[in-house]
């Protein structure tokens, strides 16, 4: 099923779509703790689940393509596989095409990526995510998804061109954005003020993230450019030496944010798993009933 469609049925019944996202371990040994993790979501069913895209090489390729089928034939659940194109030529573009294709998969999220340590040149194809996603609807036979930056960007010092760039991606055929994740939801707020006001139509789903421990939360600040509120900062300070408590006091906080975002009648929620079930799990039995 398209994910475009999905989005549809449930807005058509007043539903928010809730997906997660699960990223394919580093080591191909560790593959087993996908299925496991994916053993205990199964009870829940999300509307449909993404796997992340490495830049590492043809075997995390290859396992993101594995883990999107299996979602989608064991678990009986859509899938969304994640694809970079910032160190791919169009040949090699145009056969990861195929190969997702072939396996039936039927979603792509369309992303520009960042380039891989080692690698200094981007793509000359494909220096910006829409036109990856031109390139995917001249393929054909896929829904197309791509990211938006409820704080902009972290290469983007302007929120206009944080719009214009939005845009752009719609009219190259996105049919659904996902957020990074953010902390404070008056930024996603302020996204889809922005977005119907500049008239991009395609549903958002608001990226949440339970965090796990505090050097997580600092890499991603430095990676991705999000801010955190002093609510947030004080709670990692209070637990910062009980993972347990921290964990438990940042999914409460998570789940406050889904609350306030539902309440306010989003698309969707997508929740970066960061391959833990129970985080999902909770999340999930509270919203899907
Ligand atoms: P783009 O939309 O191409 O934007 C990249 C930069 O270029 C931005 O600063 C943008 O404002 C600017 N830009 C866009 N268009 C133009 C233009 N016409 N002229 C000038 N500047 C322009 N990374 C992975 O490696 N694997 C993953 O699986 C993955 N999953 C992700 C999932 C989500 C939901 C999100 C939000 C991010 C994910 N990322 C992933 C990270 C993503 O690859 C990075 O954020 C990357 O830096 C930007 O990707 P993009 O597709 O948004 O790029």
């Amino acid at each position: 099923m398209k994910i475009h469609e999905i989005y549809k049925k449930n807005k058509i019944n007043k539903k928010p779509t809730i997906s997660l996202e699960i990223f394919p371990p580093k080591k191909s040994g560790k593959i087993e703790m996908i299925y496991q993790a994916l053993d205990d979501l199964g009870s829940v069913q999300p509307d449909f689940i993404s796997v992340t895209y490495g830049a590492g090489g043809s075997q995390v390729a290859d396992s993101t393509l594995d883990i999107a089928v299996c979602i989608k034939e064991e678990y009986g659940i859509e899938s969304l596989h994640h694809l970079t194109g910032i160190a791919a030529s169009g040949e090699e573009f145009q056969n990861s095409l195929k190969a997702i294709k072939e396996r039936g998969v039927e979603n792509i999220l369309a992303l520009r990526g960042d380039l891989p340590m080692g690698i200094k040149e981007v793509s000359k194809a494909y220096p910006y995510a829409k036109t990856m996603i031109t390139d995917i609807h001249e393929f054909g036979g896929f829904d197309v998804g791509a990211a938006c930056y409820p704080e902009g960007h972290i290469e983007l010092s302007s929120t206009t061109e944080n719009m214009d760039h939005l845009r752009q991606k719609e009219e190259a055929g996105a049919n659904f954005f996902i957020s990074q994740l953010f902390f404070n939801n008056d930024s996603f707020y302020r996204l889809l003020d922005d977005a119907r006001a500049s008239r991009i139509c395609a549903p958002i789903s608001a990226g949440i993230m339970p965090i796990l421990n505090r050097s997580q939360v600092e890499k991603m600040i430095f990676m991705c450019g999000v801010s955190l509120p002093s609510k947030l900062i004080k709670l990692i300070h209070k637990y910062e030496h009980d993972v347990t408590e921290l964990r438990k006091a940042s999914l409460d906080y998570a789940l406050e944010q889904i609350d306030n975002l539902l309440a306010h009648g989003v698309d969707g929620v997508h929740v970066y798993t960061m391959n833990r079930p129970s985080v999902a799990k909770t999340a999930l039995r509270r919203y899907k009933g």
